[in-house]
């Protein structure tokens, strides 16, 4: 039983309650580690060492600070295997997955932050005859960064790394329920040689340290990742005090296939945005929406795939993990339950599997496809984070628009044509943050990232990240 800590000014440190979460391996339902219960005090002490530490961080040149975050991504790829293993352990998800996306997207996002600082200059211009303009983009101070357990180190360092290169001082707290991995990259930093108090990382619940980061008056902008209930609410908590806020939140993205798709690499792409990480991931494609005159063979096409994906033990090679809690699973298993009553025919799936063997008491879910639901119903409404995807025929391009549109989220939508006169037609009339087209989470850390309405306010990535993390100064020089 391992028991984590705490890192705060540059140490590994106990919580002030003294008190411990359990640490679940979901793939097998057992405890085996505990986890900091941080609070108040623990926030109010880490505030205080990154209050010490924020003027020299500041001061430090964008090439110093990029050299120990260069640092930080060496060591997250030498110490590859074992921290994709403790998130594979910690999530639930294929160790292949963590292998290949999660953690070389954590060191990723250190050394494109690291690389993108050393280029991000002021901005000025001449303005008439006798006067300049320039802004400075100066660091904001302390900031508070929470993130989400579905991709664990790869969400939480997508906002701790701009926020550092920016110069900021960072509180930042993973999810309870995938502490692991965080807890790793606290050794890490300080193998790095970041400064003490530049980086904090608490551990804990959400309604406890998490909502004292966001009060705490001295954190003066929180990024958040996590659902649209709880960003609504953290948004309450921070407009009273001006924070600035980047809210990433959930989603319930189309997908839409039409007759002149690549059938072959359709299925494919459209199996895997609908699936992958057992469709938890918030742009998971969960409403597949094919055009009326390959609907059938479509459909047996993709149900065949899907039918045939591996479930099972993590660190075997397989499609499908564990899901991330019992909890998580009981949710998604009683929106298997009511997509039944409001309608839906299970086309497959639709039940919890039970490994044999160490895995027989871990919460596993298999892939469910779901036919024969309007679009106004809870299950295509409502974000199930699960292996859950619910199939419909259109006609014309019209309807398949606006069923994609028609529903509170504007995540992230995929388009899958052969016209490509269509696609820029359909991805212009789209009301999401992010489309892609003949793909899905192909991700490039420059552009833009984040959604519209209930799924978020703010972008991150490329420059949208270093602005967040930045308040702009203009400075006006009249020299007549
Ligand atoms: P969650 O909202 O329950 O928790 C996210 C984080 O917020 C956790 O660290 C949690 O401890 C913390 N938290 C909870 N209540 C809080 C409070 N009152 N104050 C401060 N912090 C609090 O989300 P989750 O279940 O961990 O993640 C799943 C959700 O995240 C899904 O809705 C998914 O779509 C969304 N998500 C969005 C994106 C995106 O980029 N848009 C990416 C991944 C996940």
């Amino acid at each position: 039983m391992e028991t984590l800590a705490n890192y705060i000014g540059g140490e590994l440190v106990a919580p002030q309650s003294g008190t411990y979460l359990d640490n679940i391996n979901p793939a097998t339902g057992a405890v085996y580690g505990r986890i900091p219960r941080s609070g108040e005090a623990d926030v109010d002490n880490a505030v205080a060492v990154a209050e010490r530490a924020q003027a020299t961080w500041q001061a430090t040149l964008p090439e110093q600070r990029a050299a120990i975050m260069e640092r930080i991504a060496d060591l997250i790829e030498q110490n590859l295997e074992v921290l994709a293993a403790a998130e594979s352990e910690d999530n639930g998800k294929p160790l292949a997955l963590a292998k290949t996306v999660d953690i070389p997207r954590a060191a990723s996002n250190f050394r494109f932050f690291a690389r993108a600082i050393t280029q991000f200059a002021s901005e000025s211009h001449a303005m008439g005859e006798a006067a300049i303009n320039y802004t400075l983009r100066d660091p904001i101070g302390i900031v508070g960064c929470i993130s989400p357990w579905n991709l664990p180190l790869y969400l939480f360092t997508w906002k701790i790394a701009p926020a550092l290169a920016a110069g900021n001082c960072v509180i930042a707290k993973p999810s309870e329920v995938t502490p692991k991995t965080a807890f790793m990259l606290s050794i890490l930093c300080i193998e790095a040689g970041l400064p003490a108090g530049v980086l904090n990382i608490l551990h804990g619940l959400g309604n406890e340290v998490g909502n004292a980061i966001v009060v705490h008056p001295k954190i003066k902008a929180i990024s958040f990742t996590g659902g649209t209930v709880t960003g609504a609410n953290i948004a309450s908590l921070a407009a009273p005090k001006f924070k600035k806020l980047s809210l990433e939140l959930g989603g319930k993205n189309p997908t839409l296939v039409f007759a002149n798709c690549d059938m072959e690499k359709t299925v494919e792409g459209v199996a895997r945005a609908a699936f992958a990480n057992q469709g938890q991931i918030c742009l998971c494609g969960s409403r597949i929406y094919v055009e009326k005159s390959i609907y059938p063979e479509f459909s047996r096409r993709l149900l065949d795939k899907v039918r045939g994906m591996r479930v099972g033990d993590p660190s075997t090679p397989v499609e499908q993990g564990a899901l991330v809690s019992q909890a998580h699973m009981e949710k998604v298993l009683a929106a298997i339950d009511s997509a039944r009553k409001e309608g839906g025919t299970v086309l497959c799936g639709g039940e919890r599997i039970v490994p044999e063997g160490r895995c027989a008491n871990g919460y596993f879910v298999a892939p469910t496809l779901i036919e024969g639901l309007p679009l106004n119903c809870e299950t295509n409404q409502q974000e199930i984070f699960g292996p859950v995807a619910t199939l419909q025929a259109f006609e014309t391009e019209q309807e398949a628009v606006a069923l994609a549109n028609g529903t509170d989220y504007g995540l992230a939508a995929s388009v899958w044509s052969e016209d490509l006169r269509q696609s820029h037609r359909v991805a212009k009339q789209l009301e999401f943050g992010i489309v892609w087209v003949n793909c899905w989470l192909q991700r490039d850390l420059r552009t833009p990232f984040g959604g519209v309405k209930n799924s978020g306010v703010g972008r991150e990535g490329g420059l949208e990240a270093l602005r967040f993390f930045t308040e702009p100064k203009n400075v006006c020089i009249n020299y007549e």
